[in-house]
């Protein structure tokens, strides 16, 4: 009963799914209403009402053809709109959160994750602003003309903060009320990040280095500084960022105990990565012969394990609605919904 009203009633936001990646391909096959068929069903099934979609470029397609990728994806995206604008809609300030959800449709917010499409021209991330873009994750885990992506092993090679561009990314994407996410930046960076932001910034979809201890992972001198600007950091349910062995929905909320530990419970959030169907990853559980990553939860239906797992370690429905989207949804009206 308690679970039921948590999914029915709360307002749930995953701050990182790679949902513009997914349609864009699958439309590109011409599939269409990819999200009414595909997401829509689970969306619903698991009671969340905020996606936060990324906009990611395959490494086939960069470095020139990054921008063309990024406005195929948007395209595609827009067409998705039209065809099912009765159950979903672009949120790109808070008006259009505030109808989104009084109207029971699932909101999307866009993000970069890695500002490739930019290549190293600023004038760029005003044409993306227009299109909706509100979130800049400034890089994946590689290199681009912004900063160094983290490795998601024990080892960071690269030690370079950002470059000028990426400063002037920072500078820019404030200007125009964009919030800078710091998942997939390598430390150099995110410290840099921490210098020169003025505002809450958040890790859309990242764990802690002190459980895990992979570079993708923050450590928790970094966990207290983003938490010191008001920020909030989503969890990841990709079993590498999880736990090196045994990554489950229980190894998961250790992050969440963690986090809780480290920072206070006003700077925890769900950015779950859902990737097993998107990347079509052979699934240890269903084929165990495979030591391929996996969803330690399968998919968004299924996200009621997670409530289950923080309610038997004594969380709050309090506790509990905070983490699930009102922490992620202060921030998104601090920053970018106004
Ligand atoms: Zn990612």
């Amino acid at each position: 009963m308690r679970i039921k009203n948590i999914h029915e009633n709360f307002t749930i936001v995953d701050a990182h799914l790679d949902l513009l990646y997914d349609i864009e391909i699958n439309r590109s096959k011409g599939y269409k209403r990819v999200i009414e068929r595909e997401y829509l069903p689970e969306f619903k099934e698991g009671g969340i009402n905020i996606i936060v979609s990324s906009i990611f470029i395959d490494k086939d397609f960069l470095p020139e053809l990054a921008l063309r990728k990024a406005l195929d994806q948007i395209s595609a995206f827009y067409s998705e709109l039209d065809e099912a604008e009765e159950n979903f809609a672009l949120v790109k300030n808070l008006r259009d959160l505030e109808e989104t959800l009084a109207q029971g449709k699932i909101g999307i917010l866009l993000s970069f994750e890695g500002v490739e499409p930019l290549l190293d021209d600023i004038n760029l991330l005003r044409i993306f602003y227009e299109l909706g873009v509100r979130i800049v994750g400034l890089t994946w885990s590689r290199r681009n003309y912004a900063a160094d992506g983290c490795s998601y092993s024990k080892f960071q090679d690269s030690k370079n903060g950002l470059s000028d561009f990426g400063r002037q990314v920072v500078k820019e994407a404030e200007r125009l009320g964009m919030l800078i996410d710091v998942s997939h930046l390598n430390d150099a960076g995110f410290w840099d990040v921490i210098e020169i932001s003025t505002q809450p910034i958040i890790a859309s979809h990242s764990n802690c280095r002190a459980l895990n201890g992979i570079m993708r992972n923050l450590t928790d001198e970094q966990i207290r500084a983003l938490a010191k600007t008001g920020g909030v950091i989503g969890i990841n349910a990709v079993s590498t960022l999880v736990a090196e062995r045994n990554a489950d929905v229980k190894a998961l909320v250790d992050h969440v105990d963690h986090l809780r530990d480290v920072a206070g419970i006003h700077h925890i959030g769900l950015g779950l990565d859902f990737c097993d169907k998107i990347f079509e990853l052979p699934n240890p559980r269903k084929n165990p012969k495979s030591k391929g990553l996996y969803d330690v939860i399968e998919g968004h239906k299924n996200i009621y394990q997670l409530t289950e797992e923080l309610i038997n370690r004594g969380y709050g429905d309090d506790e509990i609605r905070l983490i699930y989207g009102e922490n992620f949804l202060r921030v998104f009206k601090e920053v970018i919904l106004k």
